[in-house]
């Protein structure tokens, strides 16, 4: 179960709200993907194995990349690692980007699922948010992708937005349902520290944000997703026919991951490693040979605090036994402890033997993973 990231760090232009790890500045692309490449070769003994079940390409905004620099990075991922036609390829990519001539290239590299950053249908709203894209645009990139064969599609959706309407988010919702895709990751708008959303907020040029709008949103989105049949396998992200996201599921999973690219990072089950968020830097670690800008080691604790966060954002949850063989009797009888109370068994599916939120506990998952946390 070896999983691959790289982190492409391009973007026509930034959202307001955005705080990835990001440059607008094309200046240094066929460098990065030349470190890239290289960074697949200096990292190759790193997972435990090099047949890699999911690969995705991130960012940052992958399909600003020419079908050369896509090119350039599987002949370094076909010489270093196996993938073949059971591994899901994923690539983000912005409506605007998407034509014929790419999709079609996406198709010959075998790439098979695509994340469309959609983020609203509504010309207003993404105007708000400094998308790229008008609202028909996002939709005759879906629509092409699909008439190309492209099935396993996933859109992201953003709500909590100022200005949008219950009606406006009910005709985002139904546009998403009138285009058949069969995979949903739907976000709440947060304000991230040092975005333009936040200096306009501060400085009183865009409303703030107010929870009473995203809760709404998110219980109109809860009965949207019931009453169509799709389900909700992790809190924001939803897919009808089991399409789920093979890789996501990984990392909640707690699988292995190597992560390629600036500011990436890689996960080996006992520590977790980054590259320093940084062009030149990075370019410059890679050509010195360095594998790593740091690491951490994670204690027992840590491992077992995110075991339990992650395992109740999903549908899947978590097992007691599984507790028990990773993290020995003192975190599982800390764990059993917890969740025989009253005050935390309500949340729980209880026609199971394992660990799993029901629909009340979901829409507080955060707050109760907290309460198994070992400090
Ligand atoms: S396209 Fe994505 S990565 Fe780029 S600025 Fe917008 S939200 Fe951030």
């Amino acid at each position: 179960m070896s999983s691959m990231y790289i982190h492409i760090p391009f973007c026509k232009q930034k959202c307001h709200y955005c705080n990835f790890f990001t440059t607008v500045s094309l200046k240094s692309k066929d460098r990065i993907v030349d470190s890239i490449c290289k960074e697949l070769r200096l990292k190759r003994n790193f997972l435990s194995s090099n047949k890699l079940s999911t690969l995705y390409f991130g960012g940052g905004t992958p399909s600003l990349l020419s079908n050369k620099d896509f090119d350039l990075i599987f002949a370094a991922i076909h010489k270093y690692y196996t993938i073949d036609d059971d591994t899901e390829i994923t690539v983000e990519a912005n409506p605007e980007d998407l034509n014929k001539d790419k999709l079609l290239h996406f198709k010959q590299l075998g790439i098979n699922r695509l994340s469309i950053g959609t983020q609203s249908f509504n010309d207003e709203i993404l105007h708000q948010l400094n998308r790229n894209h008008s609202g028909k645009e996002a939709i005759n990139s879906i629509v092409l992708a699909k008439e190309l064969g492209f099935n396993n599609l996933n859109i992201d959706l953003i709500y909590g937005v100022p200005g949008l309407t219950e009606n406006c988010w009910e005709d985002t919702l139904n546009t998403f349902l009138s285009l058949d895709i069969s995979h949903l990751s739907a976000y709440s708008l947060t304000l991230e520290p040092k975005t333009t959303l936040d200096f306009l907020i501060r400085n009183k040029r865009y409303p703030p944000l107010r929870e009473k709008d995203s809760l709404v949103h998110w219980n109109y989105l809860l009965n949207f997703i019931k009453n169509n049949n799709y389900e909700q396998y992790e809190i924001s992200n939803f897919c009808k026919n089991s399409s789920y996201s093979r890789h996501n599921t990984n990392y909640w999973k707690q699988k292995e991951y190597l992560g390629i690219g600036p500011a990436a990072h890689s996960f080996n089950l006992v520590s977790r490693q980054w590259n320093i968020a940084q062009i030149e830097k990075y370019i410059q670690d890679i050509d010195n040979n360095i594998n790593f800008n740091g690491s951490e080691l994670l204690t027992k604790n840590d491992a077992y605090n995110e075991f339990v966060m992650l395992g109740l954002r999903t549908k899947w949850g978590f097992s007691l036994k599984e507790v028990k063989k990773r993290f020995g009797d003192n975190g599982y009888n800390y764990c059993l402890t917890i969740i025989s109370t009253d005050s935390f068994k309500k949340y729980l599916l209880d026609n199971t033997d394992k660990v799993i939120l029901n629909e009340e506990g979901l829409k507080i998952a955060d707050k109760l993973a907290s309460e198994l946390f070992i400090v």
